[in-house]
């Protein structure tokens, strides 16, 4: 049965379960949007958050993580494990193309690789999601499987409902969360007819639709083809923000830093949109820039439902509000050639 609160006791609720997590919420402290570490009091956000411009992604696979340490000495090299807080991460408001993000990556970092750095944080935190009222116009989460109030993806999920949330639990962690939180109300009927509403206006107003049937043959009849990918890659700047604050972008780079014979390895985001990226000391398989723009297209709609039979894009419309230049993957999506079977 659904529980509910009130808006003005959000500020309770996070109090409490900051006595068990590290509560992450959504904050523009350090003037963009991200997840932070929520300071005990404020919830202002309520009213003016839509989405981070960082993405939580961030609080699993930083900017920056350290790997470990090592020192030099007269039996060679010697590894130190990172320190670790082990402290548990609950992320409030995360929207559910952003929890979805999550499952896809955990597709990555936990089916086909185990990832511990990944893993550790992961398998402890808890995921509470909170309905998009407001999806902005670069969103078209409902054209790729989930939506704004969606809560497969996370723990608990919170629908707002006037003055009040609606607060379901999703999975086991979320009930047992959820059983332990005193002072929350049951939701009445009359509620969860509220959340209902709720539901159906928050998805009728995404307005930005994908058609993506049989995005995948397309793109691998088109892989070859180099006019459409230079006319696509044509105004990219190669900034690498599409990927980098995409929520299902994973590349990284690994560096050592070593001074006086005592280093540490981390790693770091890195994008396929730089030239540098796929670079060898022979050749660099992705030297043009069209070469590199296909790669990021590819990766989403085309390996990745190879691989894992999911298209690695959650439509939260972040690599469109955010490029510089105004590149649209929907736009790209929808003008990929259809082409004549045997012809060139
Ligand atoms: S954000 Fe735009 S300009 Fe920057 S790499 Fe992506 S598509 Fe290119
Ligand atoms: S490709 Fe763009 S719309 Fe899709 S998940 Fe990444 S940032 Fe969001």
């Amino acid at each position: 049965m659904a529980k509910k609160a009130s808006k003005k006791d959000v500020a309770q609720l996070l109090k409490k379960w900051s006595q068990q997590f590290a509560v992450l919420a959504p904050s523009r402290e350090s003037g963009v949007a991200a997840m932070a570490e929520w300071d005990g009091k404020d919830t202002s956000f309520l009213e003016w958050y839509r989405n981070t411009v960082v993405p939580p992604k961030a609080s699993f696979l930083p900017p920056m993580e350290e790997m470990f340490r090592f020192h030099k000495d007269e039996e060679g090299y010697q590894i130190e494990p990172p320190s670790r807080n082990g402290q548990k991460q609950l992320v409030f408001g995360i929207r559910p193309c952003d929890a979805r993000a999550m499952a896809i990556l955990d597709m990555t970092f936990e089916d086909a690789y185990q990832d511990p750095y990944y893993l550790e944080k992961r398998k402890n935190a808890v995921l509470v999601g909170l309905g998009c009222t407001n999806p902005c116009q670069s969103c078209f989460c409902t054209s790729m499987g989930t939506s704004p109030t969606d809560p497969t993806d996370v723990d608990i999920m919170l629908i707002d409902i006037g003055d009040h949330f609606l607060i379901e639990e999703v999975t086991a962690k979320g009930k047992e969360l959820l059983a332990k939180t005193g002072g929350l109300k049951e939701a009445t009927k009359n509620d969860e007819a509220e959340a209902k509403k709720s539901r159906e206006t928050a998805y009728n107003k995404v307005s930005r639709k994908l058609d993506t049937e049989g995005i995948k043959d397309k793109l691998l009849d088109s892989f070859d083809d180099e006019e459409f990918w230079s006319q696509t890659a044509a105004k990219c700047i190669s900034c690498g923000i599409c990927t980098l604050l995409c929520p299902t972008c994973y590349c990284f780079d690994i560096n050592d830093e070593v001074v006086k014979g005592e280093g540490t390895r981390f790693r770091s985001w890195d994008s396929c949109g730089f030239p540098l990226y796929t670079k060898m000391p022979m050749e660099n398989p992705r030297s043009e820039k069209w070469r590199r723009v296909r790669q990021k297209v590819c990766h989403k709609y085309e390996f990745y439902p190879m691989a894992f039979d999911v298209i690695a894009c959650t439509g939260c419309g972040r690599c469109i509000r955010l490029c510089p230049v105004n590149w649209d993957i929907t736009q790209v999506i929808e003008s990929v050639p259809e082409k004549v079977k045997g012809a060139k």
